[in-house]
């Protein structure tokens, strides 16, 4: 995996253990907070964190436009809990969840993957929990939530890699994974080792 480069969004959030995960694994990361850092990348993440916060840093850095083109046209994309919020077409919060500031500024999203996602969806506070659930084509996976959210609806094209006591938890829809929990906190990276085979496969064709 040598030559394979990928993006690491850095504007916020768990991005440094996206790096130690995928350089171990033979990667090149370079973190991406300007839209010239996108040059030449095969790949990008999309880390968990605050994702009202990771989308006005997305605008007030430039790389709203020019990443959701890039996503959209192809580029492989691992996105994990706020990065699935930032790529998800459609964010619910249940009301009575709503911050002040939720109310009045909503989350902004690149809106590239059809699905609808639950943000908060296991409750704000005493929502962190671990479980080991299979991931198609992956096999048992340890799965560490936080904050998380899950996946309500996805389109008919996108293809359901798991659930979680019937809520869905990981998806892929094209060259786009989202999932729902932090596979760079867990000490399994087949997730990652399968995402850089899939940056490999595409080879900068988007
Ligand atoms: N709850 C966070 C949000 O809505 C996501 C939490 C996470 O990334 N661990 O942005």
């Amino acid at each position: 995996m040598g030559n394979v480069k990928i993006g690491v969004l850095a504007l916020q959030g768990a991005f440094i253990e996206h790096e130690h995960m995928l350089t171990d694994l033979g990667a090149v990361c370079t973190e991406i907070r300007q839209s010239s850092d996108l040059q030449g990348i095969d790949g990008i993440v999309l880390p968990g964190g605050e994702s009202t916060v990771q989308g006005q840093l997305l605008h007030k850095s430039g790389l709203f436009t020019p990443l959701r083109e890039l996503i959209a046209s192809g580029l492989p994309t691992l996105a994990t809990c706020a990065g699935l919020i930032l790529l998800a077409q459609e964010i619910s919060i249940p009301v009575a969840d709503r911050t002040k500031q939720e109310k009045t500024a909503p989350v902004t999203h690149l809106g590239t993957l059809p699905v609808t996602v639950r943000r908060n969806a296991y409750g704000r506070q005493l929502s962190s929990f671990v479980t080991e659930e299979s991931v198609k084509g992956i096999g048992s996976y340890p799965m560490i939530f936080i904050r998380a959210p899950y996946i309500e609806r996805a389109d008919e094209h996108v293809e359901v890699l798991a659930k979680v006591d019937g809520n869905i938890v990981a998806v892929k829809y094209g060259n786009q994974i989202g999932l729902s929990f932090h596979p760079e906190l867990s000490d399994n990276s087949k997730i990652h080792k399968w995402f850089l085979a899939l940056c490999q496969k595409c080879g900068k064709h988007f």
